[in-house]
């Protein structure tokens, strides 16, 4: 058994949290490789060590003064160094980044840093060895990761190492030039070693015990999903659920790896599992409750317009000159509506109305803005009878208009259109009648 386990920066803000995840690893032999990420916030009004370091390479590009800055950052190491009485001093690491940022070394490596001297305190923290991401995480020249080259600088590494901390978030080109991954790519870099040595589990620690069947902002604490797919995750997120980075998925998935998410603060809680697929049931039918505000529905009108060949093309062909992506596109005889993003469609707007009339003549074209659209996602759905109704008898007690309906021929999910001014309503009914009342 081998898990790669991945810890946030919020897991790794301070030594009370780094001694949390001591005892995580010390508990599970089978914990063998380790990707920090950088120290997160400590508390709500705190920096990320990451965005210190943005800031503080700006000053040495800007005015050149970025002594108090790394100084900062400095002690932010310090500070865990001293709580978690070790003996490793960082001085030297900080001249080497001092002079690199004074001679304008990039951006990228500027950042990096956050997650390599981290990197540094948890393999003394926990006497594990060290093994730089620039070594074994390699980019091709355009910035894209060289999956072939990085696979095997892994597994040539693993070779030697049965036991590895690899910082997060950071590899290097050839010739040794820094490059990050996108905001919150440690979790890619622990996604592609799990691929590179076939991990049994892909472990992403965090500050929550698992994903949640709907936005604890709408729901007071919602309950964890157990189980979901790769696939239910994906229309989750598409509609705003925040989980893992997007690109961190695609590594894993392909090789039929779970990922586990787990609670650093909770480390008994069972947390979540992302599976390709699974024959275990959700106990509520759904999965999760998802949905975004701010969309657009664009409603077409042409008699006849059934048996006009082409009508629905012509209709995209418009928003597609204009460069906007639709959401959806429900239609009846003589109808024809377009759901796009309000906010790209805003500027557009009068360009796509002349394009309509030019392209397809409608009788009537009308908008309605300021509408909100939820996801109600679950693999049950497909088997059990009666999900739809339910969804809408719980909307219509609860007073909320329903303005549209989607379900995909996956059976997967189920689309709600509704005001905005309804959505939080809209998903607290769906959430009780599902999870609360298990109706
Ligand atoms: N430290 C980086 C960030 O704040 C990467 C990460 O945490 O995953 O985005």
């Amino acid at each position: 058994m081998k898990k790669v386990v991945k810890f946030g920066g919020s897991s790794l803000a301070d030594a009370e949290q780094f001694k949390k995840v001591g005892d995580i690893i010390r508990s599970d032999a089978t914990r063998r490789y380790i990707i920090p990420s950088a120290p997160g916030k400590r508390h709500s009004k705190d920096t990320k060590v990451t965005d210190m370091l943005y800031d503080c390479y700006r000053s040495a590009k800007g005015s050149g003064l970025f002594e108090e800055k790394l100084k900062a950052i400095e002690e932010r190491y310090q500070e865990i160094l001293e709580g978690l009485k070790l003996s490793l001093s960082l001085e030297e690491e900080f001249e080497i980044i001092h002079r690199n940022f004074a001679e304008g070394i990039g951006v990228e490596y500027a950042a990096s840093r956050g997650e390599y001297l981290n990197g540094k305190i948890m393999a003394a923290y926990l006497d594990i060895p060290f093994l730089d991401a620039a070594s074994v995480i390699r980019f091709k020249k355009g910035g894209i990761l060289d999956v072939a080259v990085t696979d095997a600088l892994l597994q040539k590494a693993f070779e030697e190492y049965d036991r590895a901390v690899i910082p997060g978030f950071y590899g290097a080109l050839e010739d040794g030039t820094i490059k990050t991954f996108s905001r919150g790519g440690s979790d890619i870099t622990g996604s592609i070693v799990a691929r590179a040595i076939h991990a049994d589990v892909y472990e992403n620690w965090t500050d929550v015990s698992g994903v949640m069947v709907t936005d604890p902002r709408i729901v007071e604490n919602p309950e964890v999903i157990d189980t979901v797919t790769y696939r239910e995750l994906r229309e989750l997120s598409y509609m705003g659920a925040t989980v893992l980075h997007e690109d961190a998925i695609f590594p894993v998935r392909q090789e039929g790896i779970p990922i586990n998410i787990r609670n650093t603060n909770r480390p008994q809680d069972r947390g979540t599992f992302i599976v390709e697929s699974t024959c275990k049931k959700s106990p509520y039918i759904i999965t999760g409750i998802a949905g975004k505000k701010g969309f657009c529905s664009i409603n077409i009108e042409k008699s006849m317009m059934n048996s006009e060949i082409g009508f629905g093309r012509r209709v995209l062909q418009v928003f597609e000159d204009q460069g906007i992506s639709f959401e959806h596109t429900p239609s009846g005889i003589d109808t024809f509506t377009v759901y796009v993003h309000q906010s790209e469609f805003e500027e557009k707007e009068q360009q796509v109305i002349a394009g309509l009339h030019r392209l397809v003549q409608p009788d009537v074209v009308e908008m309605e803005s300021d509408l909100s659209l939820i996801a109600v996602v679950g693999r049950g759905m497909k088997s059990t009878r009666g999900t739809a109704g339910r969804i809408f008898a719980a909307l219509a007690h609860a007073n909320v208009n329903v303005k549209m309906i989607d379900q995909g021929s996956s059976e997967l999910n189920i689309i709600i259109g509704v005001e905005d001014r309804d959505f939080e309503t809209a998903v607290k009914a769906i959430y009780d009648i599902f999870v609360l009342t298990k109706l």
